[in-house]
């Protein structure tokens, strides 16, 4: 999949020192006392650069709160005078935008909601055209990757290149420990098909609880992504929303100071013996990728057998032998059993179509 955008780097239009780009800030700013108290606890942690709040909030059902409307801008002026830092909102329609372009928001996002439905992006674009300010977009609520681009597209036609991806995960029906899946495979493709865009994470609405925040922001460093947005609140047990993903800013201190930050690249001596791995990983590939192939040729050969005998191409019975004996194999040799399993899974599924053409020809 091709992408037309133009991307100005995050490095030409923010100054981060090299280092991943940390928001914080809280899900919701809900008075001018709890707004001040958080960010002036911020602005004493190095590692933080902007401050988030959430003045209007997507809730899913109607009469709870929904933020606490423009006025909470004027907090965040005020805020950004005491202590120096960049704000960030997020808008989800034009009157949004021309509120926070007024107060002087330094950057604005799309929320996950928002990001799903074209024309809301569409009519945020067009408010935005000729406006120089950047604009981060978090990931729609499902995995849908091209959904992602298509509002970095839009966005980019209308002129604004200062761009930003925030990965905050997906919603899944499946029960799992963390309140949306990250699904690292997609902010990574993302990375891949745009490399001039940054992408950072949204830890605390993947998680949505304090305990897995630290794992999940390593994690997110691990993986090179270039900064993380984490939600905090001066008594987070207070909150109106998103209160047991909140973090009090010292505890949000010890998570920073907690992080090991590792280089995507390394001196000449690692970079020379990595390419000699990697150019072993590349003739492992290769063989594997030999020995599918013999693998689909005698599958195929089995498939004429199976249609001059008229057999069915599916026998239950070697099927079941095959993945008993195939796990344990699996297993002696120290492999993954969940990865084995969706491994034989997906080999299976393609040898059964193979022989379900070889039927019908
Ligand atoms: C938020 O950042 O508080 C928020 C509503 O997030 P999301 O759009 O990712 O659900
Ligand atoms: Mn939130």
């Amino acid at each position: 999949m091709g992408t037309k955008l133009n991307i100005l780097p995050l490095k030409e239009w923010f100054d981060t020192d090299g280092k991943p780009l940390i928001i914080s800030g809280p899900c919701s700013a809900e008075s001018e006392e709890q707004i001040m108290q958080t960010g002036l606890a911020l602005a004493k942690i190095p590692q933080v650069k902007m401050i988030r709040a959430g003045i209007w909030k997507p809730r899913t059902r109607p009469d709870i709160f929904e933020g606490v409307g423009e006025v909470g801008l004027e907090w965040l002026k005020n805020l950004k005078i005491e202590t120096g830092l960049k704000t960030c909102v997020e808008v989800a329609n034009p009157q949004h935008v021309e509120a926070c372009l007024k107060n002087e928001v330094d950057v604005l996002w799309i929320g996950a909601r928002t990001t799903a439905n074209p024309f809301s992006v569409q009519e945020i674009a067009d408010s935005l055209k000729g406006v120089d300010i950047p604009v981060m977009i978090k990931n729609p609520l499902h995995p849908d990757l091209k959904l992602w681009i298509g509002a970095f597209e839009r966005l980019n036609q209308v002129g604004i290149d200062k761009l930003l991806a925030i990965h905050r995960g997906f919603y899944t029906y499946e029960k799992t420990p963390f309140r949306n899946l990250p699904m690292w495979e997609i902010p990574i493709e993302l990375k891949r098909l745009v490399p001039t865009l940054a992408v950072i994470t949204d830890p605390s609405h993947i998680c949505g609880n304090r305990e897995l925040l630290q794992n999940v922001s390593q994690k997110a460093m691990d993986l090179a992504m270039d900064g993380l947005m984490i939600e905090s609140h001066i008594n987070p047990s207070v909150a109106l929303t998103d209160a047991s993903q909140q973090l009090k800013p010292e505890k949000l201190k010890n998570l920073l100071d907690q992080l090991v930050l590792r280089q995507e690249f390394g001196n000449e001596d690692f970079e020379n013996l990595l390419e000699k791995l990697r150019f072993e990983i590349d003739h492992i590939d290769e063989e594997l990728l030999m020995i599918l192939s013999r693998r689909m040729h005698k599958i195929e050969e089995i498939g004429y057998y199976k249609k001059d005998n008229n057999i069915t191409v599916l026998q239950m019975d070697r099927l079941r032998q095959m993945m008993i004996s195939r796990l344990k194999m699996g297993k002696d040799l120290d492999l993954n059993n969940k990865f084995v399993l969706k491994l034989l899974q997906l080999v299976h599924k393609d040898s059964i179509q193979a022989q379900t053409k070889i039927m019908m020809e």
